[in-house]
């Protein structure tokens, strides 16, 4: 457990290798002096793992933040060791290193080594962003151009469909329309885009059991239910022309929808909607593990499938296409994912 914390401690302080479009995402100055997006086939990522956003900025907020209640944290928890005379741990002066099964102590210290903390008290909802019916809009337009760049297959699509169906009655946006799709590719990916798109490639499919599928899809779903895209969306400099673009959009036809079409389009190229932060990349795997058994798929799939991502980058980690970069750690991941189904069962 405390090694995922240790792992996630590292992370956040890894220096951002993230790039995108100065034009649509210029959230720093400097964006066009970076190194040009690593692109792959498949130029999009989601479960595995993805490039990350440059959000300078708003991540060295973050991290930031980070520190501050790390310390408030570490602070919080000596002065309830003292309480409980707990005077041993004190001297760790290690708060990461007290393990999460304390409870014997009568003292919970979950909260200073869970890696989920700052997600499991979020609400969801789409206050803020584009509203539901908007979403819903861009999603068919955005699934457009999907197909325009990639190619769509039947071959496993009734799987994807029945197992991904569960894991969205399962997750907590459970009303919403899921549409769950098959890219025929030799890359491993899935992704997914608001308005409940998910794709699934032909080689995930024939490396995943039913099981470790579901905890692909689950995992898409959970960026979904937590809004991600829709929230990169909000930062882009396009915004305010997208979302009015939407609102007066009645039809797939028309000036309105070829302009907002090629801007999407745009988007969809460099899988702008798709890149997703480490925290957000936790979150969905939080929201997916927590889904699996909802859906009635055993959670420890998503463990042995981010082994057989693990041995395939060890292996060939073309297959992996960019996919498999650096982040969030693969072994940061299969611990997390311990700690959770460990705390589940508790429960
Ligand atoms: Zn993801």
């Amino acid at each position: 457990m405390e090694r995922g914390h240790l792992a996630r401690q590292r992370a956040e302080r890894a220096p951002s290798l993230g790039c995108l479009s100065a034009r649509l995402f210029a959230l720093r100055p400097q964006a066009d002096k970076m190194p040009a997006l690593r692109t792959s086939p498949l130029a999009t990522s989601s479960l595995i793992i993805p490039i990350r956003k440059d959000l300078g900025t708003i991540e060295s907020m973050k991290r930031a933040n980070l520190r501050l209640s790390f310390l408030i944290a570490t602070t919080a928890a000596v002065l309830c060791a003292t309480t409980a005379q707990s005077l041993t741990l004190i001297r760790s002066h290690n708060v990461a290193r007290i393990p999460a099964t304390h409870e014997r102590t009568g003292i919970t210290f979950a909260q200073y080594d869970d890696p989920y903390s700052d997600f499991r008290n979020a609400r969801y909802s789409n206050a803020g962003l584009l509203n539901e019916r908007d979403e819903m809009k861009l999603g068919t337009q955005l699934h457009r151009e999907v197909t325009k760049k990639y190619n769509l297959t039947d071959v496993g699509l009734d799987r994807v469909e029945r197992i991904g169906q569960r894991c969205a009655r399962a997750s907590l946006r459970p009303n919403m329309l899921y549409r769950f799709h098959v890219i025929q590719s030799r890359e491993i990916n899935g992704f997914s885009l608001p308005g409940g798109h998910v794709y699934i490639t032909t080689a995930l499919l024939k490396l995943a059991n039913d099981n470790e599928l579901a905890s692909v899809l689950a995992h898409e779903v959970g960026h979904i239910v937590a809004r991600h895209s829709l929230k990169t969306l909000k930062q882009s400099q396009d915004y305010n022309d997208i979302a009015k673009s939407l609102g007066e959009l009645t039809g797939v036809a028309g000036d309105l929808a070829r302009d907002l079409g090629v801007t999407l389009g745009q988007m969809v190229g460099a899988g702008l909607l798709t890149f997703h932060t480490r925290d957000e990349e936790r979150e969905a795997d939080f929201l997916g593990v927590r889904t699996l058994p909802k859906a009635g798929f055993d959670p420890q799939a998503m463990v042995t499938m981010f082994q057989k991502l693990q041995h395939i980058e060890e292996q060939n980690s073309s297959l992996l296409g960019s996919l498999f970069s650096d982040h969030p750690d693969a072994e940061e991941r299969i611990s997390n994912t311990k700690y959770e189904i460990a705390r589940m069962k508790r429960r």
